[in-house]
């Protein structure tokens, strides 16, 4: 009888698409092994609606996640190797897939990396199960989302704020809690020779096409990552300055825009935290590159905080013990226009035009669309949540719905009464109006004065502005009190209360 030949199998989750720091190669019989069958599923929940109605994943995003795939894929061929795509339930298709390449081969092992999230620890658990019951070895690897070591905190002692987990990590001095990098291969054995990379693959990547004023202009992929890092670190330098750039809003260099990576898991956030250890020993350290520590150990809160919570990451209450001090109520009509940014309140409609042209949109404008839709269009957090999850080319579910709760004052914020006056908030970062006008054209000749409110116009402004309110441009479709006291006005006496026939919903007070 002839024997088998042994094969192993890796399974890729969406989320940690790279052949570097790869745990599911952290292994010798990995490497030994006569063929290796790299396998992501490009599971059925990618074509699946929300439960409010919304898609899981823009064409965008689906696009930039099939850019991902064909990098890996790349990545892989270049070691001898390459990835095998298939579509489905990922649980019975990896089922089906290991059954059939043991018909044929000896199938020595099964490799998975553990999760954070709920949907992906349950393909995780079905895959251990469904494995287990052929006869196969299934090895779960720890989470390597993180820059720290998985275990370093688990349920019971991570801390319920962000500023007590930043003071535990910072207490270790010696580095022991990071997680050590995974060699990366540079051969890996190859596929069968019989599992042809599928037809998912062969088609073209991507031909997306990139709004011209796009903040992240960028390619998905593990390659695309690594030139991104290279190019902020070392030829923009623009980690030197990131304190200070942070909350800009046009253009790719005003922060690092390494979140679509790390969401797709193309780099790891150890890969870039070496390198910010190796900018900072070749360059000096300065406040800014511990800036861009803070905002990473950020990410790996969140990461954190879904693993404890689970399913609480989802529901409407949170992960607070607390219940919510709102009572929100949706409404179609507010939410499309802030949707499709048609709200009248140009700071936010410019933020949520360049989210659907770009995919992409600042943690400035972030905070600010979701406060605006939690606290003064009273609506509930799981609508933006949803919305950003379709939309957003970083969608990460720790980091999306992990904001949104601590926006809505339902997660983790010592602070359940956060609100942000857009109002001040545009003027204080965009006070000329220059990012406003880049995504709201129509506005483009009203004065800086009153760009923030260009309801505030007399008639005879918004002729000389070429605005037509109600018109051209939408009325606001709420007025907070609180944002009054940041009116400017262009000339004594003619403005300050609103225009004849002017139509607003006065935000009542809750
Ligand atoms: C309502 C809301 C929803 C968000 N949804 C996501 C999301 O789905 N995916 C996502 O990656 N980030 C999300 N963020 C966080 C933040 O806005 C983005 O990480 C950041 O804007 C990405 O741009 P950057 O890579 O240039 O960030 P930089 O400013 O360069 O920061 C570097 C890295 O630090 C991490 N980071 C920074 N700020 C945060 C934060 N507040 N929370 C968690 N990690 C952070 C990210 O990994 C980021 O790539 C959200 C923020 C808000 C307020």
């Amino acid at each position: 009888m002839i024997s088998k030949q042994k094969a192993i199998v890796c399974v890729f989750q969406w989320n940690s698409l790279r052949v570097r720091d790869q745990p599911l190669f952290a292994n010798p019989t990995c490497i030994a092994t006569d063929f290796l069958v790299n396998v992501h599923v490009i599971d059925d929940v990618w074509e699946s609606l929300t439960k409010k109605g919304t898609k899981r994943a823009s064409p965008r995003r689906r696009e930039y996640y099939m850019d991902s795939l064909h990098s890996l894929n790349h990545e892989l061929i270049s070691r001898g190797s390459g990835l095998l795509v298939l579509k489905g339930d990922t649980v019975r298709t990896v089922a089906r897939a290991v059954q059939k390449l043991s018909e044929t081969h000896d199938v020595s092992g099964v490799y998975l990396e553990a999760a954070n999230t709920v949907e992906e620890s349950r393909r995780v658990f079905g895959i251990q199960q469904s494995i287990h019951n052929l006869g196969i070895d299934v090895i779960v690897k720890p989470n390597a989302q993180t820059m720290l070591k998985a275990d370093f905190v688990d349920s019971s002692n991570l801390p319920n704020t962000f500023t007590q987990f930043r003071i535990m990590v910072e207490k270790d001095s010696t580095g022991s809690i990071l997680r050590p990098i995974f060699e990366t291969p540079k051969k890996l054995p190859p596929m069968p020779a019989d599992l042809q990379i599928s037809t998912i693959l062969q088609e073209n990547p991507s031909s997306y096409p990139v709004d011209p004023r796009s903040a992240f202009p960028f390619a998905g992929g593990e390659k695309a990552g690594l030139e991104r890092i290279q190019n902020y670190f070392n030829k923009t330098n623009g980690v030197r300055t990131y304190k200070e750039t942070r909350n800009q809003l046009i253009g790719s260099e005003y922060s690092s825009k390494l979140s679509p990576y790390l969401a797709f898991g193309s780099i790891s956030a150890a890969t870039v935290l070496q390198k910010l250890k190796q900018y900072e020993r070749d360059n000096g350290a300065n406040e800014s590159t511990y800036w861009l520590f803070f905002e990473l150990l950020w990410h790996d809160y969140f990461q954190f905080i879904a693993k404890k919570y689970g399913k609480q990451l989802y529901i409407l209450s949170g992960i607070s013990s607390i219940p919510p001090a709102y009572q929100w109520i949706y409404n179609p009509q507010t939410f499309n226009a802030w949707t499709k940014g048609l709200t009248g309140i140009p700071f936010l409609d410019a933020n949520m035009r360049e989210l659907a042209a770009t995919g992409f949109m600042s943690n400035r404008g972030r905070q600010n669309v979701a406060s605006f839709l939690v606290r003064d269009l009273n609506i509930p957090w799981i609508y933006g949540a949803e919305w950003f999850e379709e939309q957003l080319l970083d969608h990460d579910p720790c980091s999306n719905y992990g904001n949104w709760q601590y926006v809505s004052g339902v997660g983790n914020d010592p602070r359940a009464d956060r609100y942000f006056n857009v109002i001040k908030q545009g003027k204080d970062y965009d006070p000329n109006g220059e990012y406003i006008k880049l995504w709201c054209p129509e506005l483009v000749n009203v004065p800086a004065e009153m760009i923030h409110h260009p309801w505030k116009m007399t008639s005879m402004q918004q002729k000389d502005s070429q605005v037509t309110l109600g018109v051209s441009y939408p009325l606001p479709i709420v007025e907070a009190d609180a944002w009054k006291k940041h009116y400017t006005y262009l000339s004594k006496g003619k403005l300050g209360r609103a225009n004849p026939g002017e139509s607003i919903y006065r935000h009542k007070k809750k």
